[in-house]
Parts: C-alpha cells; structure tokens; sequence
C-alpha cells in the first residue's frame, strides 16, 4: 500500500503561470502571486521577461487561425511578462480556478480575472489549461535548471503528510 508522502509525491503537479504586460504594468505582481502562494502552492521558477513576436506566437501557436492572433502575439511582446511555475496537487485544474474565465466579464468576482480585469483583451494573467499544455509550456518558457526543486517548510501543514 502506498504511504501518504508516496500518494502527495504522485500527485503533485506543476502548471505554467504569466502575468502578461498589462498586470505587470498595473503594478498587479505581488497580488496575483501572493494568491496562489496563500492557497498553499509552491513557486518553482520565476522570471521577468520580453518575449519576441516569434516566441508569442510559439506560445499561442493554438490560437494562430483566431482573428486576435496577431494583435494578441504583439501585445505578449510588448513588455515585461512575469513567467512562474507554480507546484501543488491539482494546481493545473485549480489555478484555472483561480484566474476565473478568460472573458473577465464572465470571471467570477474572487477570481483574479473577476476581481482585477475588464476585457478579455487586457485579462492580466496566463494559465496552462491542461497537463500536456503545462508541460509544454514549462518547457517552452524555462530550462530544467530553472525549475527548482525543493521541501517548503509549509508542505507538511499544506498537505498533513511529513
Ligand atoms: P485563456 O486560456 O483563458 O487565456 O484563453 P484562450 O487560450 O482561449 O485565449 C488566450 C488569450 O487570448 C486570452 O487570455 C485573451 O487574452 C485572448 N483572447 C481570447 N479570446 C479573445 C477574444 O475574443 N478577443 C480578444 N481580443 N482576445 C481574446
Ligand atoms: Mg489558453
């Protein structure tokens, strides 16, 4: 029978977050991240960068026949993104939950889309949608030097497992 830490270990998962440059600019960072670190998941890399036109484009590459593409791939590139990687059982389901719909005219007030975003064009924030997805795009966004594995002193209160 599996323990409990064996059960946590398998579980755990990481998923691909960027704050994009209209967060950024909007001076929303510690807001976004102190969200998903109160939750109780586990920053593993983060960065602040200027993406190119071709690596928005790379990023979104599912979006290409989508009439926004474009003017979306130019405003990825216009500025500073904040990219993280962020660890934690289900956080790939679960951080969805917390950035709310990609229209923040839908998004649920409590959710970061919901509370801090008016269109969906300026929604703050980027969220990996699935597991392939997540591993791509942590693939896409750091080198596995850049992910840093290690225990936080949380993980037994988070999680009940030693
Ligand atoms: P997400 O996974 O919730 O971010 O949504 P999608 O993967 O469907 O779309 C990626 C991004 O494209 C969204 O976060 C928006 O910034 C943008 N986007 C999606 N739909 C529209 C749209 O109808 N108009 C515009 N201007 N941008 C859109
Ligand atoms: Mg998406």
């Amino acid at each position: 029978m599996l323990q409990d830490q064996e059960v946590h270990a398998a579980e755990m998962e990481r998923t691909f977050i960027a704050i994009k440059p209209d967060g950024v600019q909007r001076g929303l960072i510690s807001e976004i991240v102190s969200r998903f670190e109160r939750k109780g998941f586990k920053l593993v890399a983060i960065k602040l960068v200027v993406p190119s036109k071709e690596f928005a484009q790379k990023h979104y590459h599912d979006l290409k026949e989508r009439p926004f593409f474009s003017g979306l791939c130019d405003f990825l590139s216009s500025g500073p993104v904040l990219a993280m990687v962020w660890e934690g059982e289900g956080v790939i389901k679960y951080g969805r939950k917390l950035i709310g719909a990609t229209d923040p005219a839908k998004s649920e007030p409590g959710t970061i889309r919901g509370d801090l975003a008016v269109v969906v064009g300026r929604n703050i924030i980027h969220g990996s949608d699935g597991p392939e997805t997540a591993k791509d795009e942590i693939a896409l966004w750091f080198t596995p030097k850049e992910l840093v594995s290690y225990t936080s002193n949380e993980e037994k209160w988070v999680y009940g497992v030693n």
